[in-house]
């Protein structure tokens, strides 16, 4: 469907059933359970699908050892639930993970190996592989670059991994294969009244800068750390219920951690847990936790953030990698719910939360992307009952997702299951478009033509994950991913030099001054203003 007829399909004079403002894990994830359910559906999405948290993430589908070790066993439990359900209903966005956990001291094996069997056994029938203790042969071979001096050896436990915004774009693609109606770069401007009632919204195509209104039985507010935003179109003076929090990632080669395992550090020197996860051929490391007062749609490292990570990566391997090695640098929010003055952000909730406005606006926020499925069914379920809807059954359980397949596709083909041939058949299928990246142009065009993909940016983070990467090799990429797209969408040659230009500003602000940087991708001015 071209986006001038999706637009007049989310412009028909009607009431939806549930209007989802937010294209992130929470948005999706609730839209697609509301359309499975028959009721009518349509999802506005300010900038891209998952341009918010839901692309910047750890990448696992994780029960989150971290919760188990604070005690907060229901919400393992449910998470390793769904991790179970997500690897059945997207094999070709799941895999099982191994994660070394090294011990260099004589308590810290028996110590994590008990929880680690709890954690097996919370999982239950959906368990993917037991936890074992491994001695030191065994955990150099699954991690090469482990320091050996000092290691006796240690756990391997198993998780869940994904690519998060392909799932978005999966769940998209399931929406609409399901009858529901979602639009990009469609901010939501204000909340329309009715008696004291929240009724509807409207909206901007910011394409064409045409505004319009949307009318809906229920309104869900799902836009990550922008909820507050929402609430106070409803209400100016609401109290905030957020508490933002940042964490940053760094990516780099593979030669860092060259074997099928992801490294887990349990205990940082600030009481965090640290991952180093082998991800598209690359290496992700992090994350941190880090408040912050202020949200934005592109987030920034802070250094000490990025030489945190760094400085904890060379306490585990070598070679370590240094400022000069890393490819690209990202940092998301996460949107914890605010808990009492003064409480530690790495305390407060990680479970999601569904509040309901004094005009009928439902919230839904917190969680994690392993657990969007729940999060979208209890969502649907609070909002069918507050509006009487007709009560009906949640399928998504057995729900296979767009392009599920079990045929182990080799990269970049794998995200897209089924699809895959269809990609294969179009022009440039064989042609990279950067030595440095695994994509082929025919993926641009893909894009273009199926998956909504309206920028140079939306296809090089979000289609592609070229940006997490390789930010500069996506840069140079950037010309050309801009002429395919013309052709696709039949723009002309400013809206190509427009495109690329803005691509690079972003681009920008996921390299670090000192590391992959090259002089002709952004000017000296640009690079000074960046934070890291
Ligand atoms: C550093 C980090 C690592 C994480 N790692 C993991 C992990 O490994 N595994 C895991 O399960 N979970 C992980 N999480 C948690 C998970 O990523 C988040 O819980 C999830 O992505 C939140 O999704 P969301 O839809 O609520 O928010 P978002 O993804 O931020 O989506 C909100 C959307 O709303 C849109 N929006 C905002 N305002 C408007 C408006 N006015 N009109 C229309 N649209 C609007 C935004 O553009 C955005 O796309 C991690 C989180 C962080 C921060």
């Amino acid at each position: 469907m071209k986006r001038e007829e999706r637009i007049e399909a989310a412009t028909r004079p009607q009431t939806w059933d549930m209007l989802i403002i937010g294209g992130g894990a929470s948005g999706l994830g609730t839209a697609v359970e509301a359309a499975t359910r028959g009721y009518s559906v349509l999802l506005l999405e300010s900038h891209d699908y998952a341009k918010g948290t839901s692309s910047r993430s750890t990448k696992l589908v994780h029960g989150g050892v971290r919760y188990l070790a604070q005690g907060n066993v229901s919400l393992v439990r449910e998470a390793l639930h769904e991790r179970g359900l997500l690897k059945r209903n997207a094999p070709h966005l799941v895999r099982d993970l191994g994660f070394v956990i090294a011990a260099y001291k004589w308590w810290s094996a028996p110590f994590y190996g008990i929880g680690l069997k709890m954690y097996d056994l919370l999982a239950g029938k959906l368990n993917l592989q037991n936890s074992r203790y491994i001695g030191k042969a065994e955990a150099l071979k699954l991690a090469p670059t482990l320091k050996k001096d000092g290691l006796g050896g240690g756990i391997l436990y198993f998780d869940g991994q994904f690519d998060d915004s392909r799932l978005a774009i999966t769940l998209l693609r399931t929406l609409e294969d399901h009858g529901g109606v979602a639009v990009n770069h469609a901010p939501v401007t204000g909340l329309r009244m009715d008696g004291g009632k929240v009724v509807g919204a409207n909206w901007r195509d910011d394409e064409t800068g045409q505004t319009h209104e949307a009318r809906a039985r229920v309104v869900v507010n799902a836009t990550g750390v922008f909820v507050d935003d929402l609430r106070r179109m409803e209400d100016p003076a609401v109290r905030p219920m957020l508490s933002p929090s940042q964490g940053v990632h760094v990516v780099v080669d593979r030669r860092f951690l060259p074997g099928d395992s992801a490294l887990m550090v349990p205990r940082t020197n600030d009481g965090r847990v640290l991952f180093a996860v082998p991800w598209h051929d690359h290496v992700v490391i992090g994350t941190t936790d880090t408040p912050v007062p202020d949200v934005s749609w592109e987030p920034r490292a802070l250094p000490e953030e990025v030489d945190f990570i760094l400085g904890t990566a060379a306490q585990y391997l070598d070679p370590a990698p240094t400022r000069a090695d890393v490819r690209s640098v990202y940092a998301g929010l996460r949107p914890l719910v605010k808990a009492a003055e003064g409480t530690d952000t790495k305390a407060l909730s990680r479970d999601h939360v569904i509040r309901i406005s004094a005009g009928g606006m439902l919230t839904l926020t917190g969680g994690k992307w392993t657990t969007y499925r729940r999060m979208g069914a209890d969502a649907v379920t609070r909002a069918a009952e507050l509006v009487g809807l007709p009560r009906r059954m949640s399928l998504t359980e057995g729900l296979s997702l767009h392009g599920a397949t079990h045929d182990d596709l080799p990269e970049p083909w794998k995200v897209y299951g089924t699809d895959a041939e269809r990609i294969q058949a179009l022009p440039g299928a064989s042609v990279r478009l950067h030595p440095e990246l695994p994509y082929m142009e025919a993926e641009v065009r893909w894009a273009a033509q199926q998956e909504q993909a309206r920028t140079v940016e939306d296809v090089l983070s979000r289609r592609t994950r070229a940006l997490l990467l390789n930010a500069r090799a996506s840069a140079d990429a950037a010309p050309r991913v801009a002429a395919i797209m013309a052709e696709e969408l039949g723009k002309d040659g400013a809206w190509q030099a427009e495109q690329v230009q803005a691509y690079r500003e972003v681009a920008a602000g996921y390299m670090l001054p000192g590391g992959v940087f090259s002089a002709d991708v952004v000017s000296r001015e640009k690079m000074e203003i960046r934070s890291v």
